[in-house]
C-alpha cells in the first residue's frame, strides 16, 4: 500500500513543479540530518569523525568542554546540501567552518543557531538552523561521491559512484559522464566484496586505501538495506589522514517502513518538520505549507493540484493544503480545520471536496462542528460534490453558520479570491 505521507510528498513535488514556492525541501521519505545519518553509520561500524551536537546556544561551551581534538569542523545541520558554499540570512558566511582554536567554536555555533542558512538547495529565504555539529576535522586528500539509491528502472538498488566527489553530482554527470558509474545491486544477494572492490577502484582509491574503501562500501550498503533506506549519499567519501571516512552523509528512509524503523522515525521525524505537518500526521492528514493566504482543505492529490491551479488562475495564492484523504472521519475534518486556521497567514478558507469514497455529509458535519469548536474569523467557502451532496448542503444550510457555498470548482476559487479583495 502506498503510504499517505508518500503521496503527500509526491504532491509537494508536483505542486513545486507547478510554480509553488514551498518553504521546505520536497520530501518523500524520512529525511535525516547529517548527524542523525552519521549516528546510524557509526552504529554500523562505518568510519565517521567523532562529533557532538548542540541545539541550545547556552549549552555550546558545556557540550564542547570534554571534546578535545587538534582541529574542529563546525557544521550547520539542515536538510540541504551545499552548506559549505552557503551563507546565513545575517550575512555570516558558510555553514561549514574549520578551525583549530576551540575558544571560537561557541561564537560560530551561536552565529548559526536560530538563523537561516541559504544554499543552492534551499528556498531563497534559507532554512532555519536548529542543530550544529562539532566534529573532529580530518585532513582531506581526495573527495569521492558514493550513493546507494532505489532505482525504478533497475527494479532495485543501484550504487552511483564518482571519483569527482565533494561537488554537485548532477553537474559532474552532465559535464563528465564518464566520471559517473551506476552499478545495479541484486537485492536478494546483496553486494559482493568483489563488486565493492570494483567500485572502490573506479573511485580511484589507491592501493593503500582500496581495501578499506571496499569494506566501507559493503557496510554502507548493509545500512541501506537494514534501515529501509531509499537514498544513502556520502559526498564526500574521503581519503584522509585517518583512512577512508564518510565526511558528509545524507540518509532518507522509506515512509512505508515506519513500522519497522519505529525508533528511527520516533527520534528523527519530528525534529525538523513543520509542527503543523506533525500535528496533521497524527490524524492521518497530509499538510503542505505554502506562501499565499487561502487555506485549502481538499481530498486527494489530484484535487489539491487542480485547486492550486484554479486559485492561481483567479489571481490568488494558496496558504496551505490539507489533504484529508479517503476514509475521512468527522473528527479528522475538525482537526484539519483547526490546523488550517492556526496559520495566521490564512485570510480565507476554501473547502474543496469531491465525494467519491468520501461521504460529503461527513465533511459537512465536520466543517460545522469545527466552526462551532474553533470559531471562524475568516470567510469560509465550501464546494462539495459527489456522494450524498444534497444532504451535505442541507447540513451546511441548517447550521445557520456564515458559510459561502460554491457551485463548482471555478465558482469556489473565484469566491475565495474575491473575498480577499
Ligand atoms: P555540504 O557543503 O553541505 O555538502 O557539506 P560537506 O560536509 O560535504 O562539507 C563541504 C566541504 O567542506 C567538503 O566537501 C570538504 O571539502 C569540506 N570539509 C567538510 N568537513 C571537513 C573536514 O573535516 N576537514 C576538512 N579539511 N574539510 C572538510
Ligand atoms: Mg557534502
Amino acid at each position: 500500500m502506498i503510504g499517505s505521507r508518500n503521496v503527500c510528498r509526491g504532491v509537494t513535488r508536483l505542486l513545486r513543479n507547478r510554480g509553488a514556492n514551498l518553504d521546505s525541501t520536497p520530501k518523500r521519505n524520512l529525511n535525516l540530518l547529517e548527524y542523525q545519518s552519521k549516528e546510524i553509520l557509526a552504529g554500523a561500524g562505518v568510519a565517521v569523525q567523532k562529533f557532538v551536537v548542540v541545539s541550545d546556544k547556552a549549552q555550546v561551551a558545556k557540550k564542547v568542554d570534554g571534546f578535545k581534538v587538534e582541529e574542529y569542523v563546525v557544521k550547520a545541520q539542515v536538510h540541504a546540501g551545499g552548506r559549505g558554499k552557503g551563507h546565513f540570512d545575517t550575512g555570516f558566511k558558510s555553514g561549514v567552518h574549520i578551525l583549530k582554536d576551540k575558544s571560537k567554536i561557541a561564537d560560530i555555533a551561536k552565529a548559526m543557531l536560530g538563523n537561516k542558512l541559504i544554499t543552492k538547495q534551499t528556498p531563497p529565504g534559507g532554512v532555519p538552523v536548529n542543530h550544529v555539529m562539532i566534529a573532529e576535522s580530518v585532513d582531506i586528500f581526495e573527495e569521492k561521491y558514493l550513493c546507494f539509491i532505489l532505482d525504478r528502472s533497475q527494479n532495485g538498488p543501484v550504487c552511483i559512484a564518482s571519483p569527482a566527489g565533494g561537488m554537485d553530482i548532477e553537474e559532474v554527470a552532465k559535464n563528465t559522464p564518464e566520471k559517473v558509474k551506476t552499478v545495479p545491486i541484486d537485492v536478494m544477494k546483496g553486494i559482493s566484496s568483489s563488486t565493492a572492490k570494483e567500485i572502490a577502484q573506479f573511485l580511484e582509491f589507491d592501493a593503500s586505501t582500496v581495501d578499506q574503501a571496499a569494506s566501507e562500501i559493503v557496510k554502507l550498503y548493509n545500512v541501506f538495506t537494514k534501515y529501509d533506506v531509499t537514498q544513502l549519499e556520502i559526498n564526500p567519501l574521503a581519503k584522509t589522514n585517518r583512512g577512508v571516512i564518510a565526511v558528509d552523509a545524507k540518509v532518507l528512509i522509506d515512509d512505508n517502513a515506519s513500522f519497522r524503523q519505529k525508533q528511527t522515525f520516533d527520534e528523527a521525524s519530528t525534529a525538523e518538520d513543520d509542527p503543523r505537518e506533525v500535528e496533521a500526521a497524527k490524524f492521518n492528514l497530509n499538510y503542505i505549507q505554502m506562501e499565499g493566504n487561502i487555506g485549502c482543505l481538499v481530498n486527494g492529490a489530484g484535487l489539491a493540484m487542480a485547486t492550486m491551479d484554479i486559485i492561481k488562475l483567479y489571481g490568488g495564492q494558496p496558504a496551505n493544503f490539507l489533504d484529508v484523504g479517503g476514509g475521512v472521519s468527522e473528527t479528522a475534518v475538525t482537526e484539519a480545520f483547526r490546523i488550517i486556521s492556526s496559520d495566521p497567514s490564512v485570510k480565507a478558507i476554501l473547502v474543496n471536496v469531491f465525494g467519491g469514497i468520501v461521504n460529503c455529509a461527513i465533511v459537512a458535519k465536520g466543517v460545522v462542528a469545527a466552526v462551532k469548536n474553533v470559531g471562524l474569523t475568516v470567510p469560509l467557502i465550501v464546494r462539495l460534490e459527489g456522494t450524498n451532496v444534497d444532504n451535505a448542503k442541507q447540513i451546511l444550510k441548517d447550521s445557520g453558520l456564515k458559510i459561502t457555498s460554491a457551485e463548482n470548482l471555478d465558482d469556489a476559487a473565484k469566491k475565495a479570491v474575491a473575498c480577499l479583495s
